[in-house]
């Protein structure tokens, strides 16, 4: 016993010596010839990753106006192109395709992310340090991936008997347990020692998943629990690694051929097979990340979703500040050294708010942070629309000159008892935020009645596409993508 034992753990530490070599291996590859960046983009689904993409590649590739991005205002940057896909076993970014959505004649934002996708740019420029103008290359790698799948990190420390037991005390809440209902029903009639049955596990599986979904879609927007592939399946939608659910105690103990030790069998499979691989041979790849939130449409749903985004963006933080020391270092070794944390479609406000959402942001990645023990990497805040889809005017109403923004509303958006049919414009007053950040934890929300500020976020059409007298497509308009740009690239492309 004891010798078996040895030998296990010779083992499992050769084979991450192995892993090491062979992603010291990968990295080097991809990086000969040049200096090399993986830059991560993740955020939570809907977040604005795929736009953010495409805009900013668009952006880099057709000299879009980028102030405030050092290498581009200072003209030292010669070329911005795009490469072949580098690694084998990752679908590219749809860029084109995403770009075509936005700016096509039908206008529409683009499907979003729903696995991880990579896309390589190089970069030419020339550097301010040394002697003259010295022609330097960058390669960038974009790595999008769902931040659901950063949530899974703590089940590796979890036993299948532990993550069943917590998940249903989480379900059992008050704003949970009706939308728990059909799933714990499920489970309470199966017999003690049920059998093993790939029919029954489907069954309690598909309700489980159908429960996070609800807990995830509902007006209250309930953080989101793990695992995180059974809300982003990504490329393993109704595989058995999938096909599991937490039982309740009396299920009784997973002996051989029952059903309790067939769904611990497929939670360690899910932990080695899904979770491992991933912060492994990708999230410990990364050098830096951006990390997109969606915080006015909590901030519209009211104080309940503003805490509940606080509690995902803690479970997030999670990861980065993992490996650094403690039991994931195991697994893999986070090499992250800046994050920038991004309040994504700021073109819902008048620039009067932008500077305050991005102080309420950066309120909420503090008091997340308060848990975490301190990331080790250089972080940021700001509050950016990677596609700007309105512009601000000053509208005259009952005397006074309102500030207005004005931009095409979706199809079927309301205002005023108004339907709109997705091609004429209008002019709203967004709602103001408040200028102490603190408002917002004290329930206060935004700085208006919650019913009016739930309506007044109109969800807008992208920008009609504009053509040079050269006929060439203009880079899309944005706000603050350079910041966000100089705060991840700047100091590589000195
Ligand atoms: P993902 O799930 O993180 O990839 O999210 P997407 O990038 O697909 O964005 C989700 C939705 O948010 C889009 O379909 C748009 O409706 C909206 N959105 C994202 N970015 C912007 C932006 O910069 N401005 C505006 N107005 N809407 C945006």
């Amino acid at each position: 016993m004891h010798s078996r034992f040895k030998g296990k753990v010779r083992l499992s530490l050769l084979s991450a010596i192995a892993e090491e070599a062979r992603n010291a291996a990968a990295s080097l590859a991809d990086y000969v010839g040049g200096a090399g960046l993986r830059l991560g983009v993740t955020g939570l689904s809907r977040a604005g990753k795929t736009v953010f993409i495409t805009a900013l590649i668009h952006n880099l590739t057709q000299g879009g106006r980028l102030p405030v991005f050092r290498v581009l205002a200072e003209g030292r940057l010669t070329s911005a192109r795009l490469e072949p896909q580098p690694d084998d076993q990752i679908p590219r970014f749809a860029y084109e395709e995403h770009l075509a959505a936005l700016t096509g004649a039908e206008r529409i934002w683009p499907q979003s992310t729903r696995r991880i996708s990579e896309l390589r740019l190089t970069l030419e420029y020339a550097s301010r340090r040394g002697w003259g103008s010295k022609a330097r290359t960058l390669t960038l790698d974009i790595v999008d991936y769902p931040g659901e799948w950063l949530l899974d990190l703590p089940l590796l420390t979890k036993s299948y008997p532990q993550w069943s037991r917590e998940t249903l005390e989480a379900s059992a809440s008050a704003a949970r347990a009706p939308l728990a209902q059909d799933w714990r029903g499920f489970l309470a009639m199966l017999p003690a020692d049920a059998r093993a049955s790939e029919d029954t596990a489907r069954k309690a599986s598909d309700l489980f998943t159908a429960y996070l979904r609800a807990a995830r879609a509902d007006q209250f927007a309930l953080s989101t629990l793990p695992p995180g592939r059974f809300l982003m399946p990504g490329d393993l939608e109704g595989s058995p690694a999938l096909t599991f659910s937490p039982l309740l105690p009396e299920a009784g103990e997973a002996r051989e051929g029952t059903l309790a030790a067939m769904m611990e069998r497929r939670f360690e499979a899910y932990k080695r097979h899904v979770v491992q691989p991933f912060f492994r041979d990708h999230f410990s790849r990364l050098d830096r990340q951006i990390v997109l939130v969606d915080a006015l449409s909590a901030l519209n749903s009211g104080p309940a979703a503003v805490r509940d985004l606080e509690t995902a963006l803690a479970d997030v933080l999670l990861a980065f500040r993992a490996g650094r020391g403690s039991f994931f270092a195991s697994v893999f070794r986070p090499k992250i050294d800046r994050i920038l944390f991004a309040a994504t479609k700021a073109d819902h406000l008048h620039h009067v708010s932008h500077d305050r959402l991005e102080a309420i942001l950066r309120l909420l990645v503090e008091r997340a942070l308060a848990r975490a023990e301190g990331l080790g990497a250089l972080t940021d805040v700001i509050a950016l629309a990677a596609v700007r889809a309105t512009r601000e005017a000053a509208v005259k109403h009952g005397g006074q000159t309102l500030e207005a923004i004005v931009g095409t509303p979706l199809k079927g958006e309301t205002l005023d008892g108004e339907v709109f049919d997705g091609e004429s414009e209008a002019a709203v007053f967004p709602g103001e935020l408040p200028a102490d950040a603190r408002a917002v934890f004290r329930g206060e929300g935004l700085a208006m009645p919650e019913a009016e500020a739930a309506m007044r976020f109109l969800r807008f059409r992208p920008p009609r596409a504009v053509f040079g007298a050269d006929g060439r497509l203009q880079p899309l308009p944005h706000i603050r993508l350079d910041r966000a740009l100089e705060f991840l690239l700047g100091d590589r492309v000195g």
